[in-house]
């Protein structure tokens, strides 16, 4: 049967007569009676069979077919990547430009001839000065604001569209629920805390954070509301008093080794010591209290917010022995100020 390509191929000699330029889509499509789109298709398998060659004249992107072996005259060819017609230079050049005729090589050659030009880039890109240098250009235009700028200005849009939102969320829940890798990440979280040093960082990365006022005051707003809330604060009550009666039948008529109650008192003192170590001290937080002026312990304890008087007056104590604060009677009360040094 013949197909359309083959009765263009036919047709073509005569075209040429009468469009010395080559056969457009439509002279075809004029001549044969045949919807454009299908002639197009067809003058693109006929160049890919390589039963005809497509031409594009300088200034226009209509392409023409023209015979195989097309003698354009003047030493001119078509670019057989871009299949412009152009003048043979000197070393008779088989492309157009030098982007042609690369990009025309790569689209002919083997996977080993492209490993062969691209292993001794990648192998050169991967020393040692290389990626010191991407580094370096790589950071410099990262600190650059005018670049920082623009990246953000085109996250935030990309972000501000519902669309991509909605596709980055969608394919992140995927992933995220997927049992075999749930599983692994699981495995390899459990394994990292094993490691001292992971779990030394993480820790006191998190204990860093929890120390600030900041962090303090949300946290204790989230916590109060959640209590407060007639059905997490019940499901929360009714956890804890879970885990207390397990903890309690856990140990009930058991007694501790003694090794046993030796790790338990010095895990706590640690903790606590820690704890103590990243937060302001009631100590710390007097010295500024009194550093306007001499303070009763009553305006104390109205100036540090959380702390009871029996804290205050044993930091007092402990800042009167080391003599940064001295007691000053007032008739009946008794003032306490910095002692000035
Ligand atoms: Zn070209």
């Amino acid at each position: 049967m013949k197909t359309l390509a083959d009765e263009i191929l036919e047709a073509l000699p005569g075209l040429m007569d009468s469009h010395p330029k080559g056969a457009a889509v439509e002279d075809i499509s004029n001549l044969i009676y045949a919807p454009a789109a299908h002639v197009r298709a067809a003058m693109l398998a006929l160049h890919t069979s390589a039963r005809a060659s497509l031409a594009r004249w300088p200034g226009s992107k209509r392409r023409y077919l023209v015979p195989v072996g097309h003698d354009f005259g003047q030493r001119r060819r078509a670019c057989p990547h871009c299949h412009l017609v152009f003048t043979l230079n000197p070393n008779d050049a088989p492309c157009c430009s030098k982007s042609c005729g690369s990009q025309h090589w790569w689209n002919k050659a083997s996977p080993e001839e492209r490993a062969a030009r691209t292993a001794p880039v990648i192998a050169n890109s991967r020393t040692p000065e290389a990626r010191a240098k991407t580094s370096a250009r790589t950071k410099a235009r990262a600190a650059d604001p005018a670049v920082k700028a623009a990246l953000s200005e085109r996250t935030k849009a990309w972000w501000a569209n519902p669309a991509n939102a909605a596709v980055l969320a969608a394919k992140i829940q995927k992933v995220a629920s997927d049992p075999v890798r749930r599983r692994a990440m699981s495995e390899r979280r459990k394994k990292d805390w094993q490691d001292p040093a992971f779990r030394e960082k993480l820790v006191s990365a998190h204990r860093a954070v929890a120390a600030t006022p900041e962090y303090r005051a949300r946290r204790s707003e989230t916590l109060k509301a959640v209590w407060a809330h007639p059905v997490t604060g019940e499901t929360m009550r009714a956890a804890t008093r879970k885990n207390i009666a397990r903890a309690v039948d856990a140990v009930r008529g058991k007694k501790q080794t003694p090794e046993q109650v030796r790790k338990r008192v010095e895990a706590a003192r640690r903790t606590r010591a820690l704890n103590r170590a990243s937060r302001p001290t009631v100590q710390d937080r007097i010295l500024p209290a009194l550093a306007c002026g001499p303070l009763g312990v009553r305006e104390l304890e109205a100036a540090l917010p959380g702390s009871y008087r029996q804290t205050i007056y044993a930091a007092l104590h402990e800042m009167k022995l080391a003599g940064a604060v001295q007691a000053i009677r007032d008739g009946r009360n008794v003032r306490y100020a910095l002692v000035q040094r």
